[in-house]
């Protein structure tokens, strides 16, 4: 299918990539948001609309709060193009996608990218070995398809995303068997000059100490100040 020329095209159908089309579609411009996924959502709202009852619960309320965004969305008169894969805009603002496998193209009047952020996880000797993932990859699987590990997890990083997913996995019955998180002190100490932000943001803070707290409620063994990780096994499958 060929995308008519709009006015506006967005590039990402995450949170801002939602708004942004609403937005202009609410505006009365004819809009397109085009997404390499299938659905609406974009990371942190993977799938939402999909979701059954049994999915939200265990991602939480922050994640089913998409749901309204989407809805939002699919109410205006916005057009989705999911499963386009966009890989070049022109200056003159010609957009190449490649959907079901061709090539195609569009022009917009205006372009907004809302592509997002991605995982950069730094390699650690093993993280190729079976059974190892990065967060983000783990969290993917639990959104889109509602699948977590059966045998028991150590979850080892830093971040507010580890937290979060240490929390969800606890809320899908996954066992976890340590958090192993490789922040040092030196780093709270170098974050201290951003406490200005964190205050303004205090919503967020709280919500990450909610999470720290449930881990730790939980009895997860947790090891801080971890440097040198590496994961150690062999190349078999695992049993
Ligand atoms: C794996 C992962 C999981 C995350 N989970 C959470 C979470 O649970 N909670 C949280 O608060 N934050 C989470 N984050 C952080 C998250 O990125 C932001 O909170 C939020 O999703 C950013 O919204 P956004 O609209 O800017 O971009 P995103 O939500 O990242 O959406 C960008 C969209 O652009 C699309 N896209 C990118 N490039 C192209 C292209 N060339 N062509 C077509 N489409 C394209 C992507 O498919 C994606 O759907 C996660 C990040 C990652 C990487």
């Amino acid at each position: 299918m060929q995308l008519e020329a709009v006015d506006v095209a967005v590039v990402g159908a995450g949170p801002a990539g939602l708004a942004a089309a609403a937005t202009a579609a609410e505006l009365g411009l004819s809009v397109a948001l085009l997404d390499e996924q299938a659905h609406p959502g974009g990371q942190i709202y993977r799938d939402v609309a999909r979701a059954g009852v049994e999915r939200l619960q265990v991602l939480g309320d922050d994640y089913a709060a998409g749901r309204a965004l989407v809805e939002r969305f699919a109410q205006s008169t916005a057009r989705h193009m999911g499963g386009a894969a966009v890989w070049q805009v022109t200056r003159d603002r010609v957009i190449h996608y490649l959907k079901d496998g061709r090539s195609r193209s569009s022009t917009a009047g205006q372009v907004i990218l809302c592509t997002g952020a991605m995982e950069r996880p730094f390699p650690i000797p093993g993280w190729t070995l079976p059974g190892v993932m990065t967060a983000g990859a783990a969290q993917i699987l639990l959104k889109s398809a509602g699948l977590a590990p059966s045998q028991p997890v150590v979850l080892a990083g830093c971040g507010p995303l580890l937290y979060l997913l240490a929390w969800q996995y606890l809320r899908a019955g996954v066992r976890i068997g340590a958090i192993v998180d490789t922040t040092q002190r030196s780093d709270y100490l170098r974050a201290l000059r951003h406490i200005g932000g964190a205050l303004a943001g205090w919503r967020d803070v709280k919500k990450g100490l909610g999470l720290i707290r449930s881990i730790k409620g939980a009895g997860i063994p947790f090891y801080r100040g971890a440097t040198d990780l590496a994961v150690e096994g062999d190349d078999g499958p695992r049993p």
